[in-house]
């Protein structure tokens, strides 16, 4: 199974991504936590991103093509993948249909989940995660169950991203518009296009999209 989420900054991509590749055992393939983890380890393709994704702009085409052409390559993806965040432009939707192409392997569905921009300045501005396993959680709709306490892995530190922050949400939210969603009429004319509800409870989001994923396996 090989899905790609796409929608808008804080639109819940990374939670329910998560979820999913739990479910079909396959790969979660995040190119924000993959560039976070370039930036925190100071790599080179790190140095370069980090000034771009602290004021919420895109990073080069190029960069994220040739982090995700090596990403696929590896075991963990044999069974299939889940991207999150990726393709975020044309030319990197059609990067990736190449690189598909080439080894004969096609993206099964194209789930867009849906949150009007008021929201996403609150689900961004409250979110954090667990320090040690990335488990995502938010101040007010994900909270852990015991107070300063991962749920997964009992770990008591916790961090926030910077970009998370007003000003740059709109800025992400400005350039979500302009360069990410003309990819939906993209993978529409491939009839590959479903929209879920992601103002829906996270539980319900997590069926709406398995009724997706479900209908693409049939086909
Ligand atoms: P969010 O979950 O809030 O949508 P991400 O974690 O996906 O944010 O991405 C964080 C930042 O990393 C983006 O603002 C951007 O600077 C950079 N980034 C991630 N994925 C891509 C991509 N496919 N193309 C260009 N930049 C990207
Ligand atoms: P994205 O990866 O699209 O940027 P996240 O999955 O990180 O989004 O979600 C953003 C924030 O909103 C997180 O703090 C997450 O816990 C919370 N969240 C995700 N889905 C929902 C939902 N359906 N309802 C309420 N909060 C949600
Ligand atoms: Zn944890």
């Amino acid at each position: 199974m090989r899905l790609i989420l796409s929608g808008p900054p804080g639109c819940g991509k990374g939670t329910q991504a998560q979820i999913l590749s739990h479910n079909f055992q396959i790969a979660h393939l995040s190119t924000g936590d993959m560039l976070r983890e370039a930036v925190s380890i100071g790599s080179k393709i790190g140095l370069e991103a980090k000034k771009t994704m602290e004021r919420g702009g895109l990073v080069p085409d190029a960069v994220v093509i040739s982090i995700i052409s090596e990403r696929i390559e590896r075991q963990d993806c044999d069974l299939g993948f889940v991207l999150d965040g990726f393709p975020r432009t044309l030319p990197q939707a059609e990067a990736l249909d190449k690189l598909l192409v080439g080894k004969n392997l096609a993206i099964h569905s194209v789930i867009e989940i849906r949150v009007k921009d008021e929201l996403l300045i609150e689900r961004i501005s409250g979110r954090f995660s667990c320090s040690q396993c990335g488990e995502g959680y938010h101040d007010r709709f994900k909270q852990v169950k015991r107070a300063g306490v991962c749920d997964f892995c009992g770990s008591t530190e916790f961090s926030r991203r910077k970009d998370d922050n007003e000003r740059t949400i709109r800025e992400r939210l400005g350039n979500y518009y302009a360069q990410t969603s003309p990819v939906l009429p993209y993978y529409e004319s491939k009839n590959l296009l479903s929209s879920v509800d992601g103002m829906a409870k996270i539980d319900d989001v997590t069926l709406a999209i398995d009724r997706v994923v479900n209908n693409a396996r049939k086909d």
